[in-house]
Parts: C-alpha cells; sequence; structure tokens
C-alpha cells in the first residue's frame, strides 16, 4: 500500500503526547481571542506591540488595496515588484544602515533563500543549536555542511569553526531566540565571524520591532556594521503585525539573491497593500509608545512571576518560557489555563529539546496590567490544580 506509513506515524505521535492539533480562532477584539464560543485572554501570539489591530495599519492596508489590488499578481521579476514593495525596502536599509534590502513573502521562505543561494555549491554553516526549523531546514538543503553549536557556547563554536576548511563559512545565530526568549552574545558571535573570516547572520523574527533604541532589532542593539553582520533577517509577521519578510545586506547580497534566490524569483509577491501596511506599522515601531508599553509589561510580568515563586527562564524579551519538562503535562497546565480563561500554549518536541516541553508565553503591547496579573494568578493555580490531580506513579512516557 503506498504511504502506508502515514497512520502509523499519527498514531505514533498520539501515543507520544506529541500529536498537534490547530486551534480555529472564531474573532479577537482588544487582545480577546473567541475559540469556540469562549473568550480568553491571548498569551499565544508574537503580535508583540498589538499593531495587527492598529487602525492605523488597517487604513494603510485599506489605502494600498485602493491602489494597487489585492494581490501582486506575478512574481517580482515578472510584474509583480510595485512603488510600495519598493519604498518598504529603501526606508528598511536606510533605517537599518544597510545597501539594500529584499522582502520575502515569509521569513521561512527567506532562511531558506538565502542558505540555498549563497552556500549553492559548497561551504560550512555552523548554527546555534536552537535555530529556527526554517534556517535548519534551508541549511540541510543547501550544499553547505551543516554543524551546530550548543546554545550560546563560543568555546564550542570555535572549535567547530576550526574544523571547517571551506573559505565560505555562515555562522548563524538569531537576536532573540523563539523558544527561550533569551538573546546571544552579539560581541563574540562578531569577533568569531571576525577571526575566521566568515560571515555571520542573524535571523531577528523575534528582536525587529522590540529591541534596539528604534525597535529596530539586532543592528539597532549592538549597532552592527554592514561588514560586522553581513546578513540580517526579520519578519513583518510578529512584531510588526503584518506579514513577510526581508534580508538586509550589500548591494552584491541583495543583487545575487534577486538573481539566485529560487525562493524569491518563482513565488508571488506578497500584496503592496502588505508593504503599504508595513512601511505605516514601521513608522509606529521607530516611534516606540507600542514598545514603551510592552517593556513595562515584561517588566511587570518578571516582577509579579518572582514575586509568586514562579521559575522563569532568563528571558528579558516578550517571549517568557515556563519550562514544565514533560509533553503531557505542559498540555494539561495549558488546559488549565485555558478554563480560567488564559490562552497559553503548550510548547512541545520537535518544537524544543525532549525533557524541556513548556508553556510559551508571550506579552504584548495590548496587555493591560490586570491582563498580566490575572496570568500569574492563573499560572499559581493551575499548577496546583495540576499536583493536587496527579498521580504519584505516573510518568510522562518520554
Ligand atoms: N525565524 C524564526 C526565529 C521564527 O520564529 C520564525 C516564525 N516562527 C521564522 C523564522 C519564520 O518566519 P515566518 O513566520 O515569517 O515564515
Amino acid at each position: 500500500m503506498a504511504f502506508e506509513f502515514i497512520d502509523a506515524q499519527l498514531a505514533q505521535r498520539q501515543q507520544d503526547g506529541y500529536y498537534r492539533q490547530r486551534t480555529c480562532i472564531d474573532y479577537e477584539r482588544d487582545g480577546v481571542i473567541a475559540i469556540n464560543g469562549q473568550h480568553y485572554l491571548n498569551f499565544g501570539s508574537n503580535d508583540y506591540l498589538g499593531l495587527r489591530h492598529n487602525q492605523g495599519v488597517l487604513q494603510a492596508w485599506v489605502e494600498g488595496l485602493a491602489q494597487f489590488g489585492g494581490g501582486s499578481g506575478a512574481s517580482p521579476l515578472v510584474t509583480g515588484y510595485s512603488a510600495a514593495h519598493r519604498e518598504l525596502e529603501q526606508v528598511l536599509a536606510e533605517a537599518l544602515n544597510r545597501d539594500a534590502v529584499l522582502l520575502f513573502s515569509s521569513g521561512f521562505a527567506a532562511n531558506q533563500a538565502l542558505c540555498q543561494a549563497l552556500l549553492a555549491e559548497q561551504g560550512d554553516i555552523i548554527a546555534d543549536k536552537y535555530m529556527h526549523a526554517s534556517f535548519i531546514e534551508g541549511a540541510t538543503a543547501s550544499a553547505a555542511r551543516l554543524r551546530r553549536f550548543a546554545h550560546n557556547d563560543y568555546t564550542h563554536l570555535s572549535a567547530l569553526l576550526s574544523k571547517t576548511t571551506s573559505s565560505h563559512r555562515l555562522i548563524a545565530s538569531e537576536g532573540v531566540f523563539s523558544m527561550d526568549g533569551d538573546s546571544p552574545d552579539v560581541a563574540q558571535l562578531v569577533a568569531s565571524a571576525e577571526a575566521s573570516d566568515s560571515w555571520l547572520m542573524l535571523d531577528d523574527a523575534h528582536a525587529f520591532g522590540v529591541t534596539g533604541e528604534y525597535g529596530l532589532g539586532s543592528i539597532d542593539a549592538y549597532q552592527l556594521s554592514q561588514q560586522q553582520c553581513p546578513v540580517v533577517m526579520g519578519t513583518f509577521g510578529k512584531a510588526v503585525g503584518t506579514a513577510g519578510a526581508f534580508i538586509a545586506g550589500s548591494h552584491a547580497l541583495i543583487d545575487y539573491l534577486v538573481n539566485y534566490a529560487r525562493h524569491y524569483i518563482y513565488s508571488t509577491a506578497f500584496p503592496p497593500a502588505q508593504a503599504v501596511a508595513t512601511l505605516h506599522a514601521l513608522s509606529l515601531v521607530t516611534q516606540g509608545a507600542e514598545r514603551e508599553q510592552l517593556h513595562a509589561n515584561i517588566a511587570h510580568f518578571r516582577a509579579r512571576a518572582n514575586q509568586e515563586g514562579l521559575t522563569l527562564m532568563a528571558s528579558q524579551s516578550a517571549i517568557q518560557p515556563v519550562v514544565v519538562g514533560s509533553p503531557t503535562r505542559a498540555v494539561a497546565l495549558s488546559a488549565e489555563l485555558a478554563n480560567r480563561g488564559l490562552w497559553v500554549p503548550a510548547m512541545r518536541h520537535p518544537t524544543v529539546p525532549k525533557g524541556t516541553d513548556r508553556l510559551r508565553i508571550t506579552l504584548s503591547a495590548s496587555h493591560a496590567t490586570r491582563d498580566i496579573d490575572a496570568l500569574v494568578d492563573g499560572l499559581l493555580l493551575a499548577q496546583d490544580s495540576i499536583l493536587a490531580n496527579a498521580d504519584p506513579s505516573e510518568h510522562d512516557a518520554d
């Protein structure tokens, strides 16, 4: 029978506690999501600045639609590249102090395109162990040899670098890590790249819009020159509140990607209206009112959680994980929180390493102080309730 493994693989996922199902959001208003007729405070979105529902951003979408229509109509090298895309690229390049910027439909595509085009013949990719799946997939599919250094371990990075032989080396890390919320020591990464004549690439999906004086991510936070960090990838689907992604770098790099990045060349450009809305959202990011609120919310959550004795990770970002350690307990805790009107997704292996299954709390500027207090209270109650109901003989299969 063809593809007979499908049923068996699904059954295995069920048995291991890793089976995944989508949750359909019926509607969302003022940070409250409705699912199957129930309402929840949303602590699962990456909309860190609450810009998805910003009136100015919505208005910009509408103006973009009126001017350019609903879609781009073609791939960028045919007729899909509009004045709206060009303006967004130019504004971003200038803000980031880079020669040029190229827009992609998603961060997933941008990471894949970068790895495949830049390392099309040979080379070495030395990536932090916790890099996002989109990068790792791209690296694996490229012609380079992929080596992964232990998370934020620069001694290990140096050891792996010393084993590389090619003259095309790409060191890769993230500005803010998507599951732990922590950041690398960027000075160490820059030093390693300089010492080994490698290129440094940062995936700024969770840093762009959040870190730095103007919210422009790692380049802004660490004042990274183009030479120090020749490749930065950022996304618009998280803090910026729209969708899509970009790669920023030298004229030559961007021109090379326009010519060789298959995910760019053979994919319909994202709607021009999205570029108009993103440009407006970007102006709000740099102005900073929402960022200030987000950082106040992060500080409030951490202070209250610490006060109540909850164990947090070192993260200072909008991503505040609570590690539970087993997939079944993470799911039970998430369900218990949902019973209390709090939507906090559980993250399980293979999204996170085995044994570090967790709740991934994401904070947003749109949360009120009372929402965050409700979250901390809910976490304490849910923990107690799970402990009270736990069967002492119970062990997770993993
Ligand atoms: N990189 C990281 C670190 C991410 O967390 C994500 C999204 N989960 C991506 C890349 C992919 O970006 P997008 O959602 O725009 O495809």
